[in-house]
């Protein structure tokens, strides 16, 4: 079983024999006497591609052998040709190859071990087992962009027993055969089964995007080449449309964006005081009521029915009250207050009686009716009478 990934990455079509194929839970399983796709591995997906006419839909590698999930069968013994999809396969040796540079620098920087590597769609995660901050990860992301910058070659070997004891080299463990090692001149000397680009120039970028704290360490964000591209795009875009939006210069979003939340909070003050007043005047002229009142003031913003509540309990204008706003077609949000009534139990009848939702404390209740104002009023005050 020839596998031509490992020794050239850039071998992108091949020729081999049909040694088995059979049918399988995906679609059908072939085997090769020689295969370019490398098997999910090492934190690195599949390739993906075209085997014999098929769509190869998931290589996985299984006791030594290299197993094709493919979308039709493959005739067994048959010649077939294979084409990778060298643009996803190459985004995946820039990605690898990025991420070995960027593990290698915190290893030798800051004493950290990269314990975890996974390839996602949106981005590339690596954890880290001790804590780094943005600073630190910044000040590796430079250094990581200047060796991709000297275009080093990197160099991919076996060595013999006796001198991988006295080599010094990431991801050490023991393992039955060869160790593959990957080196990156400055920055990294790792074992790795992955494929690796020839030359760091070919990574183009490395882009670390987010940090957050993760099982005793830390989890970084990463991007490299082609996709750090395409993330570029897309924030682009993203910032262009919030600069216009925000019609600020887009080195100066955030300050925008606090000056806004500054005026937001400045008119929600405002809008307090207005409703404030609206709901004294409003209290004003209702007259003093009985044990209980229910009373609806349409187009009110559900927010403000516990205000208009409380307004009302301050004036002493019912023992218990019931305040809605909305109307019969959409429905009603509703806040119910009392200072010697448990709301708790009558609040649950009115909720069954009114298809309604909610709850709260014994002193107050907010929630959802749906049911004609007519209806709300009458179960109200069948519940609560309004002369004891
Ligand atoms: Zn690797």
């Amino acid at each position: 079983m020839e596998r031509i990934f490992d020794a050239d990455p850039y071998q992108t079509e091949f020729d081999a024999r049909v040694t088995a194929c059979r049918p399988c839970k995906a679609g059908f399983e072939a085997e090769l006497d020689r295969t370019a796709f490398y098997p999910e591995g090492g934190g690195q997906p599949a390739d993906a591609g075209s085997l014999g006419g098929a769509r190869v839909l998931d290589v996985q590698e299984r006791g030594g052998r290299i197993l094709h999930t493919l979308d039709r069968p493959l005739e067994e013994g048959a010649c077939v040709h294979g084409i990778i999809d060298w643009e996803r396969r190459f985004s995946h040796m820039q990605l690898h190859s990025g991420e070995h540079i960027a593990s290698g620098i915190i290893c030798r920087r800051f004493g950290y071990h990269n314990v975890g590597f996974h390839m996602g769609h949106e981005e590339v995660t690596v954890d880290f087992d001790g804590p780094l901050t943005w600073e630190q990860l910044m000040e590796a992301e430079r250094e990581a962009n200047r060796v991709i910058w000297q275009d080093l070659p990197v160099r991919v070997t076996y060595p013999s027993r006796r001198e991988l004891e006295t080599l010094d080299y990431r991801s050490k463990k023991e393992i039955d055969g060869p160790v593959r090692i990957v080196e990156i001149p400055q920055a990294d000397c790792c074992a790795c089964c992955g494929t690796h680009v020839r030359r760091t120039g070919e990574i183009g970028a490395v882009k670390f995007l987010s940090l957050m704290n993760y099982k005793g360490g830390v989890r970084a964000a990463m991007l490299c080449g082609m996709r750090a591209l395409e993330d570029y795009e897309r924030k682009t875009d993203e910032i262009l449309e919030l600069s216009s939006l925000l019609s600020a210069p887009a080195a100066r979003l955030a300050q925008a964006v606090r000056r806004l939340k500054e005026e937001n909070g400045q008119k929600d003050m405002a809008m307090a005081a207005l409703y404030r007043r609206l709901f004294e005047s409003l209290a004003e002229r209702i007259p003093e009521s009985g044990p209980a009142l229910a009373i609806c003031e349409p187009d009110l913003p559900p927010t403000q029915l516990r205000f208009f509540c409380n307004c009302l309990m301050e004036k002493q204008k019912a023992d218990l009250l019931l305040v809605c706003t909305g109307d019969d077609q959409t429905g009603y949000s509703y806040c119910a207050a009392s200072r010697s009534v448990d709301l708790r139990a009558p609040g649950k009848i009115l909720n069954e009686k009114l298809d309604g939702r909610g709850g709260g404390s014994s002193q107050m209740i907010q929630g959802t009716f749906h049911a004609p104002w007519e209806k709300i009023r009458r179960c109200f005050y069948e519940i609560c009478p309004e002369e004891t």
